[in-house]
């Protein structure tokens, strides 16, 4: 497990400014008791402000509460926002540990070259999230699959309705309690594949984790709700023909001969830090993964014939879920018996057994907050 030298002074870069109410800790440990998610929030949010010409100023832990905005707020009209997502982890001496924080570091400065926002230092990254964790410690809960939930983005704040970057960007960070995404738990989910509707072109912002991509999967992840399926898969926009990812996590296909495949990151995919977590996790086992394109036909084709044992997704807040009913127009299919294949299994047990500290991390992929 690595360690920085020193996570307090990381999170001394957003000091607390003023005085913040702590909610009762009765009312906190009836928070932590029934756990879902993104619904309860922490007593603390970290803030920076970018002004063009100025630079990064006033990183602060506040209290969390309501954001006052101009109604001419940039992002409400033009949607100038990206965001990270990342999970703290209890473990049972106590501890706070994150995982791979600085891969989520480096992509919010991609999403962030993508959407004209300024790039935020790593320092800050990190340190805007040992500050928050720190502060808010007691509300990381500790049974078995919760977390906190670290939500960081940024976003157009200044009051303009000219079309250009903003020239003021504020950064936030919030955090929720979070029990498992799914409410069945690790169970086989059913998943709609849209060919009506795309998350992402050539040359769009699919690569980037930005509000758009999300609005835009809203509508077809309601039709796939209405066919009984929790979540939507994209074809690529150019030929709809070739699988992409779900609306906020990637996918595998594991072959009934042990490969494992998953689409080739082509610049309309979003790289999940999960993603490359799990082809390394397969790589140490033995198995290489092939990122390749993977043409619906053939999955449809691979599932009919058992050439295809599993298919799973995998993404920060639903960790690896077995997928087991592919479904569109025209085919509804059983994948596996109802449930988690082996290799998903496998796979889900070796990830959260280093993110919670029950295994090695030969990696170095834990980074202690507190
Ligand atoms: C966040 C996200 C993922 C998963 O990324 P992780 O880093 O593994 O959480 C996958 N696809 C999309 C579209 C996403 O927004």
């Amino acid at each position: 497990m690595t360690s920085p030298a020193d996570p307090a002074r990381l999170a001394e870069r957003f000091p607390v400014r003023g005085e913040v109410a702590r909610r009762p800790a009765a009312e906190r440990e009836a928070v932590l008791e029934r756990l879902s998610f993104g619904v309860d929030f922490t007593d603390h949010m970290a803030r920076a402000i970018h002004t063009h010409g100025q630079g990064w100023h006033d990183r602060e832990l506040l209290a969390y509460g309501p954001l006052t905005l101009s109604p001419a707020t940039s992002v409400l009209h033009y949607g100038q926002e990206i965001f990270e997502g990342l999970k703290a982890y209890r473990h049972a001496d106590g501890s706070i540990w994150t995982f791979r924080p600085e891969r989520n570091a480096e992509r919010f400065n991609r999403s962030a070259r993508r959407l004209a926002l300024p790039e935020l230092p790593v320092e800050d990254f990190l340190g805007s999230i040992a500050a928050l964790v720190s502060a808010d410690r007691e509300w990381v809960p500790s049974t078995p699959g919760s977390s906190l939930y670290l939500r960081p983005f940024a976003f157009a704040s200044e009051a303009f309705l000219g079309v250009r970057s903003a020239h003021e960007v504020t950064y936030l960070v919030i955090a929720s309690p979070v029990g498992p995404y799914f409410a069945k738990g690790f169970k086989p989910v059913a998943i709609w594949v849209s060919t009506d509707y795309h998350r992402a072109g050539p040359g769009g912002t699919g690569a980037a984790k930005t509000a758009g991509n999300y609005a835009a999967s809203l509508l077809p992840q309601d039709e796939a709700a209405a066919q009984g399926c929790e979540q939507v898969c994209f074809l690529d926009a150019a030929t709809n023909t070739v699988l992409e990812e779900l609306g906020g996590m990637n996918i595998f296909v594991v072959g009934s001969d042990g490969t494992v495949r998953t689409p080739a990151l082509t610049g309309t995919i979003l790289e999940g830090v999960t993603r490359s977590s799990v082809i390394q996790l397969l790589a140490d086992r033995g198995r290489s993964v092939v990122e390749t394109q993977i043409p619906l036909d053939e999955l449809l084709q691979g599932i009919r014939s058992g050439d295809v044992a599993e298919v799973f997704a995998c993404g920060t807040a639903a960790v690896v879920t077995p997928i087991g009913r592919l479904a569109g127009k025209g085919f509804d299919l059983a994948i596996g018996d109802g449930e988690p294949g082996a290799v998903t299994s496998e796979l889900h047990a070796s990830l959260t057994d280093i993110q919670y500290g029950r295994a090695d991390d030969p990696h170095g992929w834990l980074h202690r907050l507190v």
